[in-house]
């Protein structure tokens, strides 16, 4: 299995996901260490140990850091079941904090019971523990070794100064079994880590079809359908709370039938691309938004804008126009590529569909006043 190079949004969602993964696994872990360390505890009222009845003995120091286990469990499974998931980071470093401390408790643990001659019980027990940690905890190889080094090593250690003749053997199936932890959390993490790629890539896909749906191919600008989007759901709702009004207008290139017919589509598509960039241009200062209404017809969006500012606009593409120059031999109106514009404010109570007919009408009289004009309507 193959992981591609991890990018920067892989290693956010990455460091994320580990934030929310940790607070479910945890929280298995957290109950695993409830019931080990209470099955340790329990063992002492039906051991036969002469030690366990002696005061001071190291049965005392394995009943204290059993309740200390116990304790820090209880405490940390209530604060993750308190804790809502936008704290997830600072979830995260509790978690490596408790997991270390769980993790001595274990290592004190574990060391007592070999030296007690309780040597039956640890493996088992011990490879049960570090397999507990390796499913909860292994798509956070930080916080997985700070629980298993720990033990691991102390039980490697205590074992191989065990004075028992099985000791190396037992020294040696505790090696074998850390190599099989450490290739059982390659292969897991692996997955974990291919489930997350593909899940961004497909997040990814999903933003960029949102993105194509949403824009006009020709000329990049918004079009009708995200633009009408746009005006339901953002401006009129705004405007519609704070009372200030918008503009809007609605632009149609003059004669584009005959401009196409004599210079061709090409060319037509050239100068579409040509207006949408100086539309965008001369809409800056006003921060306006630009889209393409369908075919040769552009709408403009001015936020907060009195009339006085939509026609300052109308001004300024109609200069912007003329100085861009974009030569039209044939035009009936000029020897140069004009448009039509029809202005209208937007009033508090009017709908998007409202308020789009008049700047359409406004057009309509524009072309029969004779074009390369602009006509508003309050
Ligand atoms: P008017 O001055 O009344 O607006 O006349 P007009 O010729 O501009 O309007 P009409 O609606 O008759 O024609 C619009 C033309 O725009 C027809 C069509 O070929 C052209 N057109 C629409 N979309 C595109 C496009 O994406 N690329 C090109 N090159 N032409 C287009
Ligand atoms: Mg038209
Ligand atoms: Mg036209």
């Amino acid at each position: 299995m193959t992981i591609k190079k991890p990018c920067a949004a892989f290693d956010f969602r990455l460091a994320e996901m580990r934030s929310i993964a940790i607070k479910t696994s945890m929280t298995w872990f957290l109950w695993v260490n409830i019931l080990f360390s209470l099955f340790i505890l329990g063992r002492r009222y039906f051991s036969t140990f002469d030690a366990l009845t002696s005061p001071l003995s190291p049965q005392d120091l394995l009943e204290s850091v059993m309740v200390i286990d116990l304790t820090l469990s209880v405490a940390v499974l209530f604060i993750l079941r308190m804790a809502p998931l936008q704290h997830a980071n600072w979830l995260r470093k509790l978690a490596k904090v408790s997991v270390v401390g769980l993790s001595l408790c274990w290592a004190i643990c574990f060391y007592v019971l070999i030296a007690s001659e309780d040597i039956r019980i640890i493996f088992p027990f011990a490879a049960l523990l570090l397999f507990t940690a390796l499913i909860s905890l292994y798509f956070d190889p930080k916080v997985l070794l700070s629980f298993i080094v720990p033990v691991w090593l102390t039980i490697l250690v205590t074992t191989l100064f065990h004075p028992s003749s099985l000791t190396v053997l037992n020294a040696l199936l505790w090696i074998l079994l850390a190599g099989l932890i450490e290739s059982g959390r390659r292969i897991l993490n692996s997955w974990f880590l291919l489930a997350l790629r593909r899940e961004q890539e497909n997040a990814d896909l999903i933003q960029q079809l949102g993105q194509l749906a949403s824009k006009d191919p020709l000329t990049g600008l918004a079009n009708r359908r995200s633009f009408e989007a746009r005006m339901d759901d953002q401006e009129i709702l705004n405007h519609q709370r704070d009372g200030i009004g918008f503009g809007l207008i609605m632009l149609d290139v003059d004669h584009f039938k005959l401009y196409n017919d004599y210079y061709g589509h090409q060319q037509g598509d050239a100068c579409l691309v040509a207006i949408a960039q100086t539309l965008e241009f001369a809409t800056q200062e006003s921060k306006g938004v630009v889209g393409r209404f369908g075919g040769e017809e552009f709408v403009l969006l001015l936020p907060d804008a009195t009339l006085d500012m939509l026609l300052n606009t109308a001004e300024n593409i109609t200069q912007a126009l003329r100085t861009q120059a974009l030569p039209y031999v044939l035009s009936p109106v000029n020897p140069l590529v004009t448009v039509s514009q029809g202005l209208a404010t937007w009033q508090p109570g009017q709908t998007a569909p409202s308020i789009i007919a008049r700047a359409d009408k406004a057009l309509y009289m524009a072309k029969q006043q004779g074009r390369n004009r602009w006509v508003a309507v309050q």
